[in-house]
């Protein structure tokens, strides 16, 4: 059982991997992410049954449900998805780390929840990235490129949180050039960050960017973190 969902993650891995050594890099360097929204517990199952380690989860109902059926499995889950102000709460008991984070306003909330959460678990800062609008596409979430530097230092500089970098969703184009300019870009932000020598910005070096489609893109741009979903967990149906 689950031999398809295993397979279908150690093809991710040699792609991964693949990709590092084409550009140079260790393969090391990059952690697989498996987005899981929309797969039934059982399956997600699997796949830590194989190995995997890290998981994301883009919807608070959905992490909510799903977590206490992994409970017993050893794991972490990131939220990547868009976090309504309401969920904080919710998604703080079950992620250890928020990388969608695109507004001083989301920022602060979580700051505030992770404090109150501090008091009554001695629980440490929360991880998380800022995600940046790196393909100018209306309908994607993130700050703009050029204010990417300010909302790292405004995160930076809240007590319970701690910043490890930065996310991105790129570029829907065919025209794989366009891709990697929107990788290039997240790249960059992270350089900009890391140079300013703000307070607090030191860990945030994570670049997490590439799905199942593009992948070798985003490894190639230098992504340290690639998110995949259909790959391992076929296709989902549509939202
Ligand atoms: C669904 C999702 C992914 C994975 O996408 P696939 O194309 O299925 O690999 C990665 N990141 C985010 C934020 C997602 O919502």
């Amino acid at each position: 059982m689950g031999e398809d969902v295993r397979e279908a993650l150690s093809r991710v891995r040699q792609r991964v991997s693949d990709a590092a050594v084409a550009a140079g890099r260790d393969p090391g360097e990059v952690a697989l992410l498996l987005a899981i929204k929309t797969v039934p517990a059982a399956r997600v199952r699997q796949a830590i049954e194989a190995g995997a380690t890290l998981l994301g989860q883009n919807r608070a109902q959905e992490l909510v449900a799903v977590e206490p059926d992994l409970a017993d499995l050893p794991h972490s889950t990131h939220f990547i998805g868009h976090l309504q102000s309401n969920k904080v709460n919710q998604v703080l008991r079950w992620a250890s780390c928020v990388q969608s984070v695109h507004a001083p306003s989301l920022a602060r909330r979580l700051d505030a929840a992770r404090g109150r959460q501090a008091g009554e678990t001695e629980a440490g800062p929360l991880d998380v990235m800022v995600q940046v609008n790196t393909s100018d596409e209306p309908t994607k979430s993130g700050v703009a490129p050029d204010a990417a530097a300010d909302l790292a230092g405004e995160v930076a500089a809240l007590p319970h949180l701690r910043l490890r970098g930065f996310m991105t969703i790129g570029a829907n184009d065919p025209d794989p050039g366009v891709v990697r300019a929107s990788y290039d870009r997240l790249a960059a932000v992270r350089e900009e960050v890391l140079a300013s020598g703000t307070p607090g910005t030191e860990d945030a070096r994570e670049l997490s960017m590439g799905m199942s489609n593009d992948l070798e893109i985003a490894v190639a741009a230098g992504a340290t973190m690639v998110r995949v979903g259909s790959a391992v967990f076929g296709a989902r149906p549509p939202a």
